[in-house]
């Protein structure tokens, strides 16, 4: 069996990553997500190691001294990273592993690992953005603030990625990236 791809899923937060991967992933059998660790309270519903694994600030550091992560970046006063063995390991057996991490990690993936591709979800519009955003009714207004804010910024960094998809209808957002997905694999 071949190795598989990484593919970092960037994106504003809100913009629909978390929705537009889990379809993929639940769709194809090849493609898998990476857990990340974060030091982020967890929200309503969200399970440790399923969703998040979710550590305290000592327990982050620790992994940080030991080298376990692939890249980790703080966002909006929480740290955030992506556990390193498990992503490689994932890869060895074939599969193809997004990594649905923010825009200062997925810049580190993208110039340590020169194989990985950059898949950066767009909003239809910034009004779109700050509806998602509200509507998911996990943040409150200050951290809504902050959110938007850093989107700004992380849009206009997007272009150091390979892929852009709007996410606009949700269908056709998720049949967009299982083609990139699928086309890459066709290449090999
Ligand atoms: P992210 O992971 O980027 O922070 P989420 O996946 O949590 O974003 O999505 C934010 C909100 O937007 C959620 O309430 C989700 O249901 C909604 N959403 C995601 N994709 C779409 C879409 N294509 N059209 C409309 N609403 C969407
Ligand atoms: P949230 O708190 O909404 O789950 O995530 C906030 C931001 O952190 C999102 O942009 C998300 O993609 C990003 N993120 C999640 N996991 C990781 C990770 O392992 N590394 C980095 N750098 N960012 C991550």
């Amino acid at each position: 069996m071949s190795k598989g791809n990484i593919y970092v899923v960037s994106g504003p937060s809100g913009v629909g990553k978390g929705t537009v991967v889990k379809q993929v992933v639940d769709q194809n059998d090849n493609v898998v997500l990476s857990v990340s660790a974060t030091t982020r309270s967890p929200r309503e519903g969200e399970i440790d190691k399923v969703h998040y694994f979710f550590l305290t600030k000592e327990e982050f550091q620790k992994k940080v001294d030991e080298d376990g992560f692939l890249e980790h970046a703080a966002y909006c006063g929480n740290c955030y990273g992506t556990p390193k063995q498990a992503v490689l390991d994932k890869v060895a057996e074939g599969y193809d592993v997004i990594l649905e991490i923010d825009i200062q990690g997925g810049l580190q993936i993208l110039k340590k690992l020169p194989g990985a591709m950059g898949i950066f979800i767009l909003p239809p519009s910034y009004k779109t953005l700050e509806k998602r955003l509200r509507g998911r009714q996990s943040e409150t207004d200050e951290v809504i603030q902050k959110r938007l804010e850093a989107a700004r910024e992380e849009i206009k960094q997007s272009y150091l990625y390979d892929y852009f998809v709007v996410n606009g209808p949700l269908e056709e957002t998720v049949r967009s990236v299982e083609k990139i997905i699928s086309d890459n694999r066709k290449e090999q």
